[in-house]
């Protein structure tokens, strides 16, 4: 991919990225299935071996406005992705970039970036580079005039329950008022003056936590330097909780159920979300869920933009779960 690929940011955007195979499964000789044949396109195939699970295994291609293959890194995946919705918000846009797919296949390395190596060597993820920009943005003469400031927040939803992360995970409401707007009652803003600052702390929270059962949400906020500092613009910044299903999972634990059922239907209606903002339909449900309730401003109005990344681990041992995600991906963006 190169500069001349980039296409005008649309509505929705949806992509894929594959994921390298890791030590473990290259030591078990675990066999890669799944290749980016050309711009946008991604191949399930089939293995040359016979094995028992080739039920799972269709030989075939997908079609996403990009697809990035183990050779990307976070920087060309943010470049193409992100990066022109960072512009957005600048234009008064409401934003999102959501981490799809299952458990270990690299949402939050994407998102958050890579903090098991050495810090310095740590690879950065989006939620630091679109800070990054912002903050170019920021003192940009384009938008200088503008005199704007940037607030961030980040929490997480579980079990339909948000938490504030940079607040001492206090449980917090969120209300509808009369006009339909969602507010989440006392969810902590930061103003903050350098990228740096803004987002180290949500990114070693999102590296650090057993986070897959919730969904994370980094917000960066642009408001005006006004006595009420009146909203601007906003990005949303999601990794989600794993898409895997409760049909593979053994354990009759009843809260273990409630929580899988729950992140099924918040899924679910992000799909119903996100197919309705493609369609400019009138209607986007966004009651279906906490999570997309806490996001409704992202799918109203002329200038919201959405963005789903939808990730893939390479293994055969994942092929169940890749196509789950690849038809959930594909429906989202009606492709
Ligand atoms: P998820 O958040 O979807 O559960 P992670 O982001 O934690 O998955 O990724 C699982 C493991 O795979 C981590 O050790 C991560 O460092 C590694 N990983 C994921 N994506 C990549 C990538 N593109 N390149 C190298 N390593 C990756
Ligand atoms: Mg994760």
């Amino acid at each position: 991919l190169s500069a001349t690929d980039l296409i005008e940011p649309q509505r929705i955007c949806v992509c894929v990225r594959k994921r390298p195979l890791n030590k473990q499964e290259v030591n078990k000789k675990e066999i890669d299935v799944v290749s980016v044949p050309g711009k946008g396109a991604l191949l399930v195939h089939e293995p040359k071996q016979k094995v028992d699970l080739t039920k799972y295994l269709d030989n075939q291609v997908f079609h996403f406005d990009y697809s990035f293959d183990e050779t990307a890194t976070n920087e060309l995946v943010y470049k193409f992705t992100a990066k022109p919705l960072v512009q957005s918000i600048f234009e008064g846009g409401m934003a999102t970039c959501f981490a799809y797919g299952q458990t270990g296949s690299g949402k939050t390395h994407t998102m958050g970036g890579d903090f098991a190596g050495k810090q310095q060597n740590s690879a950065k993820g989006i939620y630091a580079l679109a800070a990054q920009d912002v903050f170019a943005y920021l003192n940009h003469r384009r938008y200088a005039n503008l005199d704007l400031s940037a607030y961030v927040s980040f929490f997480e939803i579980y079990n339909g329950k948000v938490y504030d992360l940079l607040h001492k995970k206090a449980k917090l409401r969120v209300l509808e008022d009369d006009r339909q707007q969602v507010q989440v009652v006392g969810l902590e803003e930061v103003c903050v003056s350098s990228a740096e600052e803004n987002v180290t702390s949500p990114c070693q929270t999102s590296a650090n936590a057993n986070s897959s059962r919730s969904h994370a949400i980094l917000q960066i906020v642009l408001r005006r330097n006004d006595r009420a500092t009146t909203l601007h613009g906003k990005f949303s910044l999601v990794d989600l909780a794993g898409n895997e299903r409760g049909t593979d999972v053994s354990s009759n634990d009843r809260s273990t159920l409630v929580e899988t059922a729950e992140i099924n239907r918040s899924l679910l209606a992000l799909k119903e979300c996100i197919r309705s903002l493609g369609k400019n339909s009138d209607h986007i449900p966004f009651r279906m869920s906490t999570l997309t309730k806490v996001l409704r401003d992202s799918f109203i109005g002329e200038k919201s933009r959405t963005c789903m990344i939808a990730m893939v681990s390479p293994g055969m041992a994942s092929c169940e779960y890749t196509m789950n995600t690849l038809r959930y991906a594909n429906r989202a963006g009606d492709l």
